[in-house]
């Protein structure tokens, strides 16, 4: 048997809870990996949440990304002993995802980590992950350090942090946007060259078609009024990456940014990406696109305290990345 956080509908909402699992319930796939770290994303707290969108069956072991050993491999490309990373496709909210001490996964799935731990492959996760392909959309639509300040919305947020931490490596002038006023101090020692408040700052006042223009390229995870806003106030030429939604899933907009700025809108998603991009894009945060100031961000937190985090995070309250130990490691 194996240890795992079973997702149930009960009444009106949906309960995490510690179940041992036998071994013939793992999901199908030909390889069998020992976890040893999963993470707490913005979209398994939408998991557990009643009409959240995410899960259409219950009972399901959420976790979206998972991290840990190969233990048996019926595939070619990959041996017991290999460490790998698994996230995105149905993991975690179709099929059984990360907070299980055992899992499989198809091995086209699968990304061999050859110079990161499990711990720091889960602790970027999805949410790193995301704004890695965010940096690199930028990158490839020519933006460049000259190109003038970048916007980071949700700064503090897991793409958020991760997106700081990356462009300010790049040599970036890196503006975040923030509702925590206490976290001002931890995006500066990310490598902000400023730090701001949420936007729009009057989130009363009506959106302007366009306003100000501020910003060269801007990674926004948060959506809603605060994207509506940052199109309007896009540089000539800018460009947005576009990921999230916890400001909600509208877009209250007109063409005049794009019509008038040139201002160009990229949509990023992370997980349907094709198993050879996404390998590439965990090649290059092995190696130039790698956080330099990961363990200031990371939480660490043991399985029986994910809902906890889990009840945080969808409330926007939490800071940077939290990490699950599930076994070993
Ligand atoms: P997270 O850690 O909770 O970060 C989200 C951040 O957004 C919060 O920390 C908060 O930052 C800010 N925020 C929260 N509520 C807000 C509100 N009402 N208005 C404005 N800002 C608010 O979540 P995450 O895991 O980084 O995910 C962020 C978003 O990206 C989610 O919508 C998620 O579903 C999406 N996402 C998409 C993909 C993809 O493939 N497209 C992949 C990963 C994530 P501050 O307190 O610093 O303002």
């Amino acid at each position: 048997t194996y240890s795992a956080l079973v997702a149930r509908e009960k009444g009106d909402g949906v309960v995490l809870a510690a179940e041992e699992r036998n071994v013939s319930e793992l999901p199908s796939g030909e390889l069998t990996i020992a976890v040893h770290y999963s993470s707490v994303n913005y979209k398994d707290a939408l998991a557990v949440t009643p009409r959240g969108g995410v899960v259409r069956e219950y009972p399901i072991i959420p976790g979206i990304d998972l991290a840990g050993e190969v233990v048996a491999s019926d595939h070619s490309g990959f041996t017991p002993g290999d460490l790998v990373l698994a996230h995105g496709y149905d993991i975690g909210v179709s099929r059984d995802g990360g907070y299980a001490e055992l899992t499989r996964v198809p091995a086209d799935w699968a990304v061999k980590l050859t110079d990161m731990s499990p711990r720091e492959a889960a602790t970027i996760g999805t949410a790193g992950f995301t704004a890695a392909l965010s940096v690199a959309a930028l990158l490839d639509n020519g933006v460049t350090p000259d190109s003038g300040p970048v916007l980071v919305t949700g700064a503090t947020g897991g793409v958020g942090s991760v997106g700081v931490d990356l462009l300010a490596g790049l040599g970036f002038d890196v503006v975040a946007s923030t509702g925590k006023s206490n976290a001002h101090g931890l995006l500066r020692e990310l490598g902000a060259a400023r730090v701001i408040g949420r936007l729009p700052e009057d989130p009363d006042a009506k959106p302007r078609p366009l306003g100000r223009s501020e910003w060269a390229a801007a990674v926004d995870c948060v959506g809603g009024a605060t994207l509506a806003h940052v199109l309007s106030t896009m540089r000539y030429d800018g460009v947005v990456a576009a990921s999230g939604l916890t400001g909600g899933p509208g877009l209250n907009t007109t063409v005049l940014p794009f019509i008038l700025r040139g201002v160009r809108l990229l949509g990023i998603d992370s997980v349907q990406l094709g198993i050879e991009r996404r390998r590439d894009m965990w090649v290059r945060l092995q190696t130039d696109l790698r956080p330099k100031h990961l363990e200031l961000i990371t939480n660490e937190v043991a399985a029986r305290d994910v809902s906890d985090v889990l009840g945080t995070i969808i409330k926007g309250r939490v800071t940077g990345r939290t990490v699950v130990q599930i076994q070993g490691g």
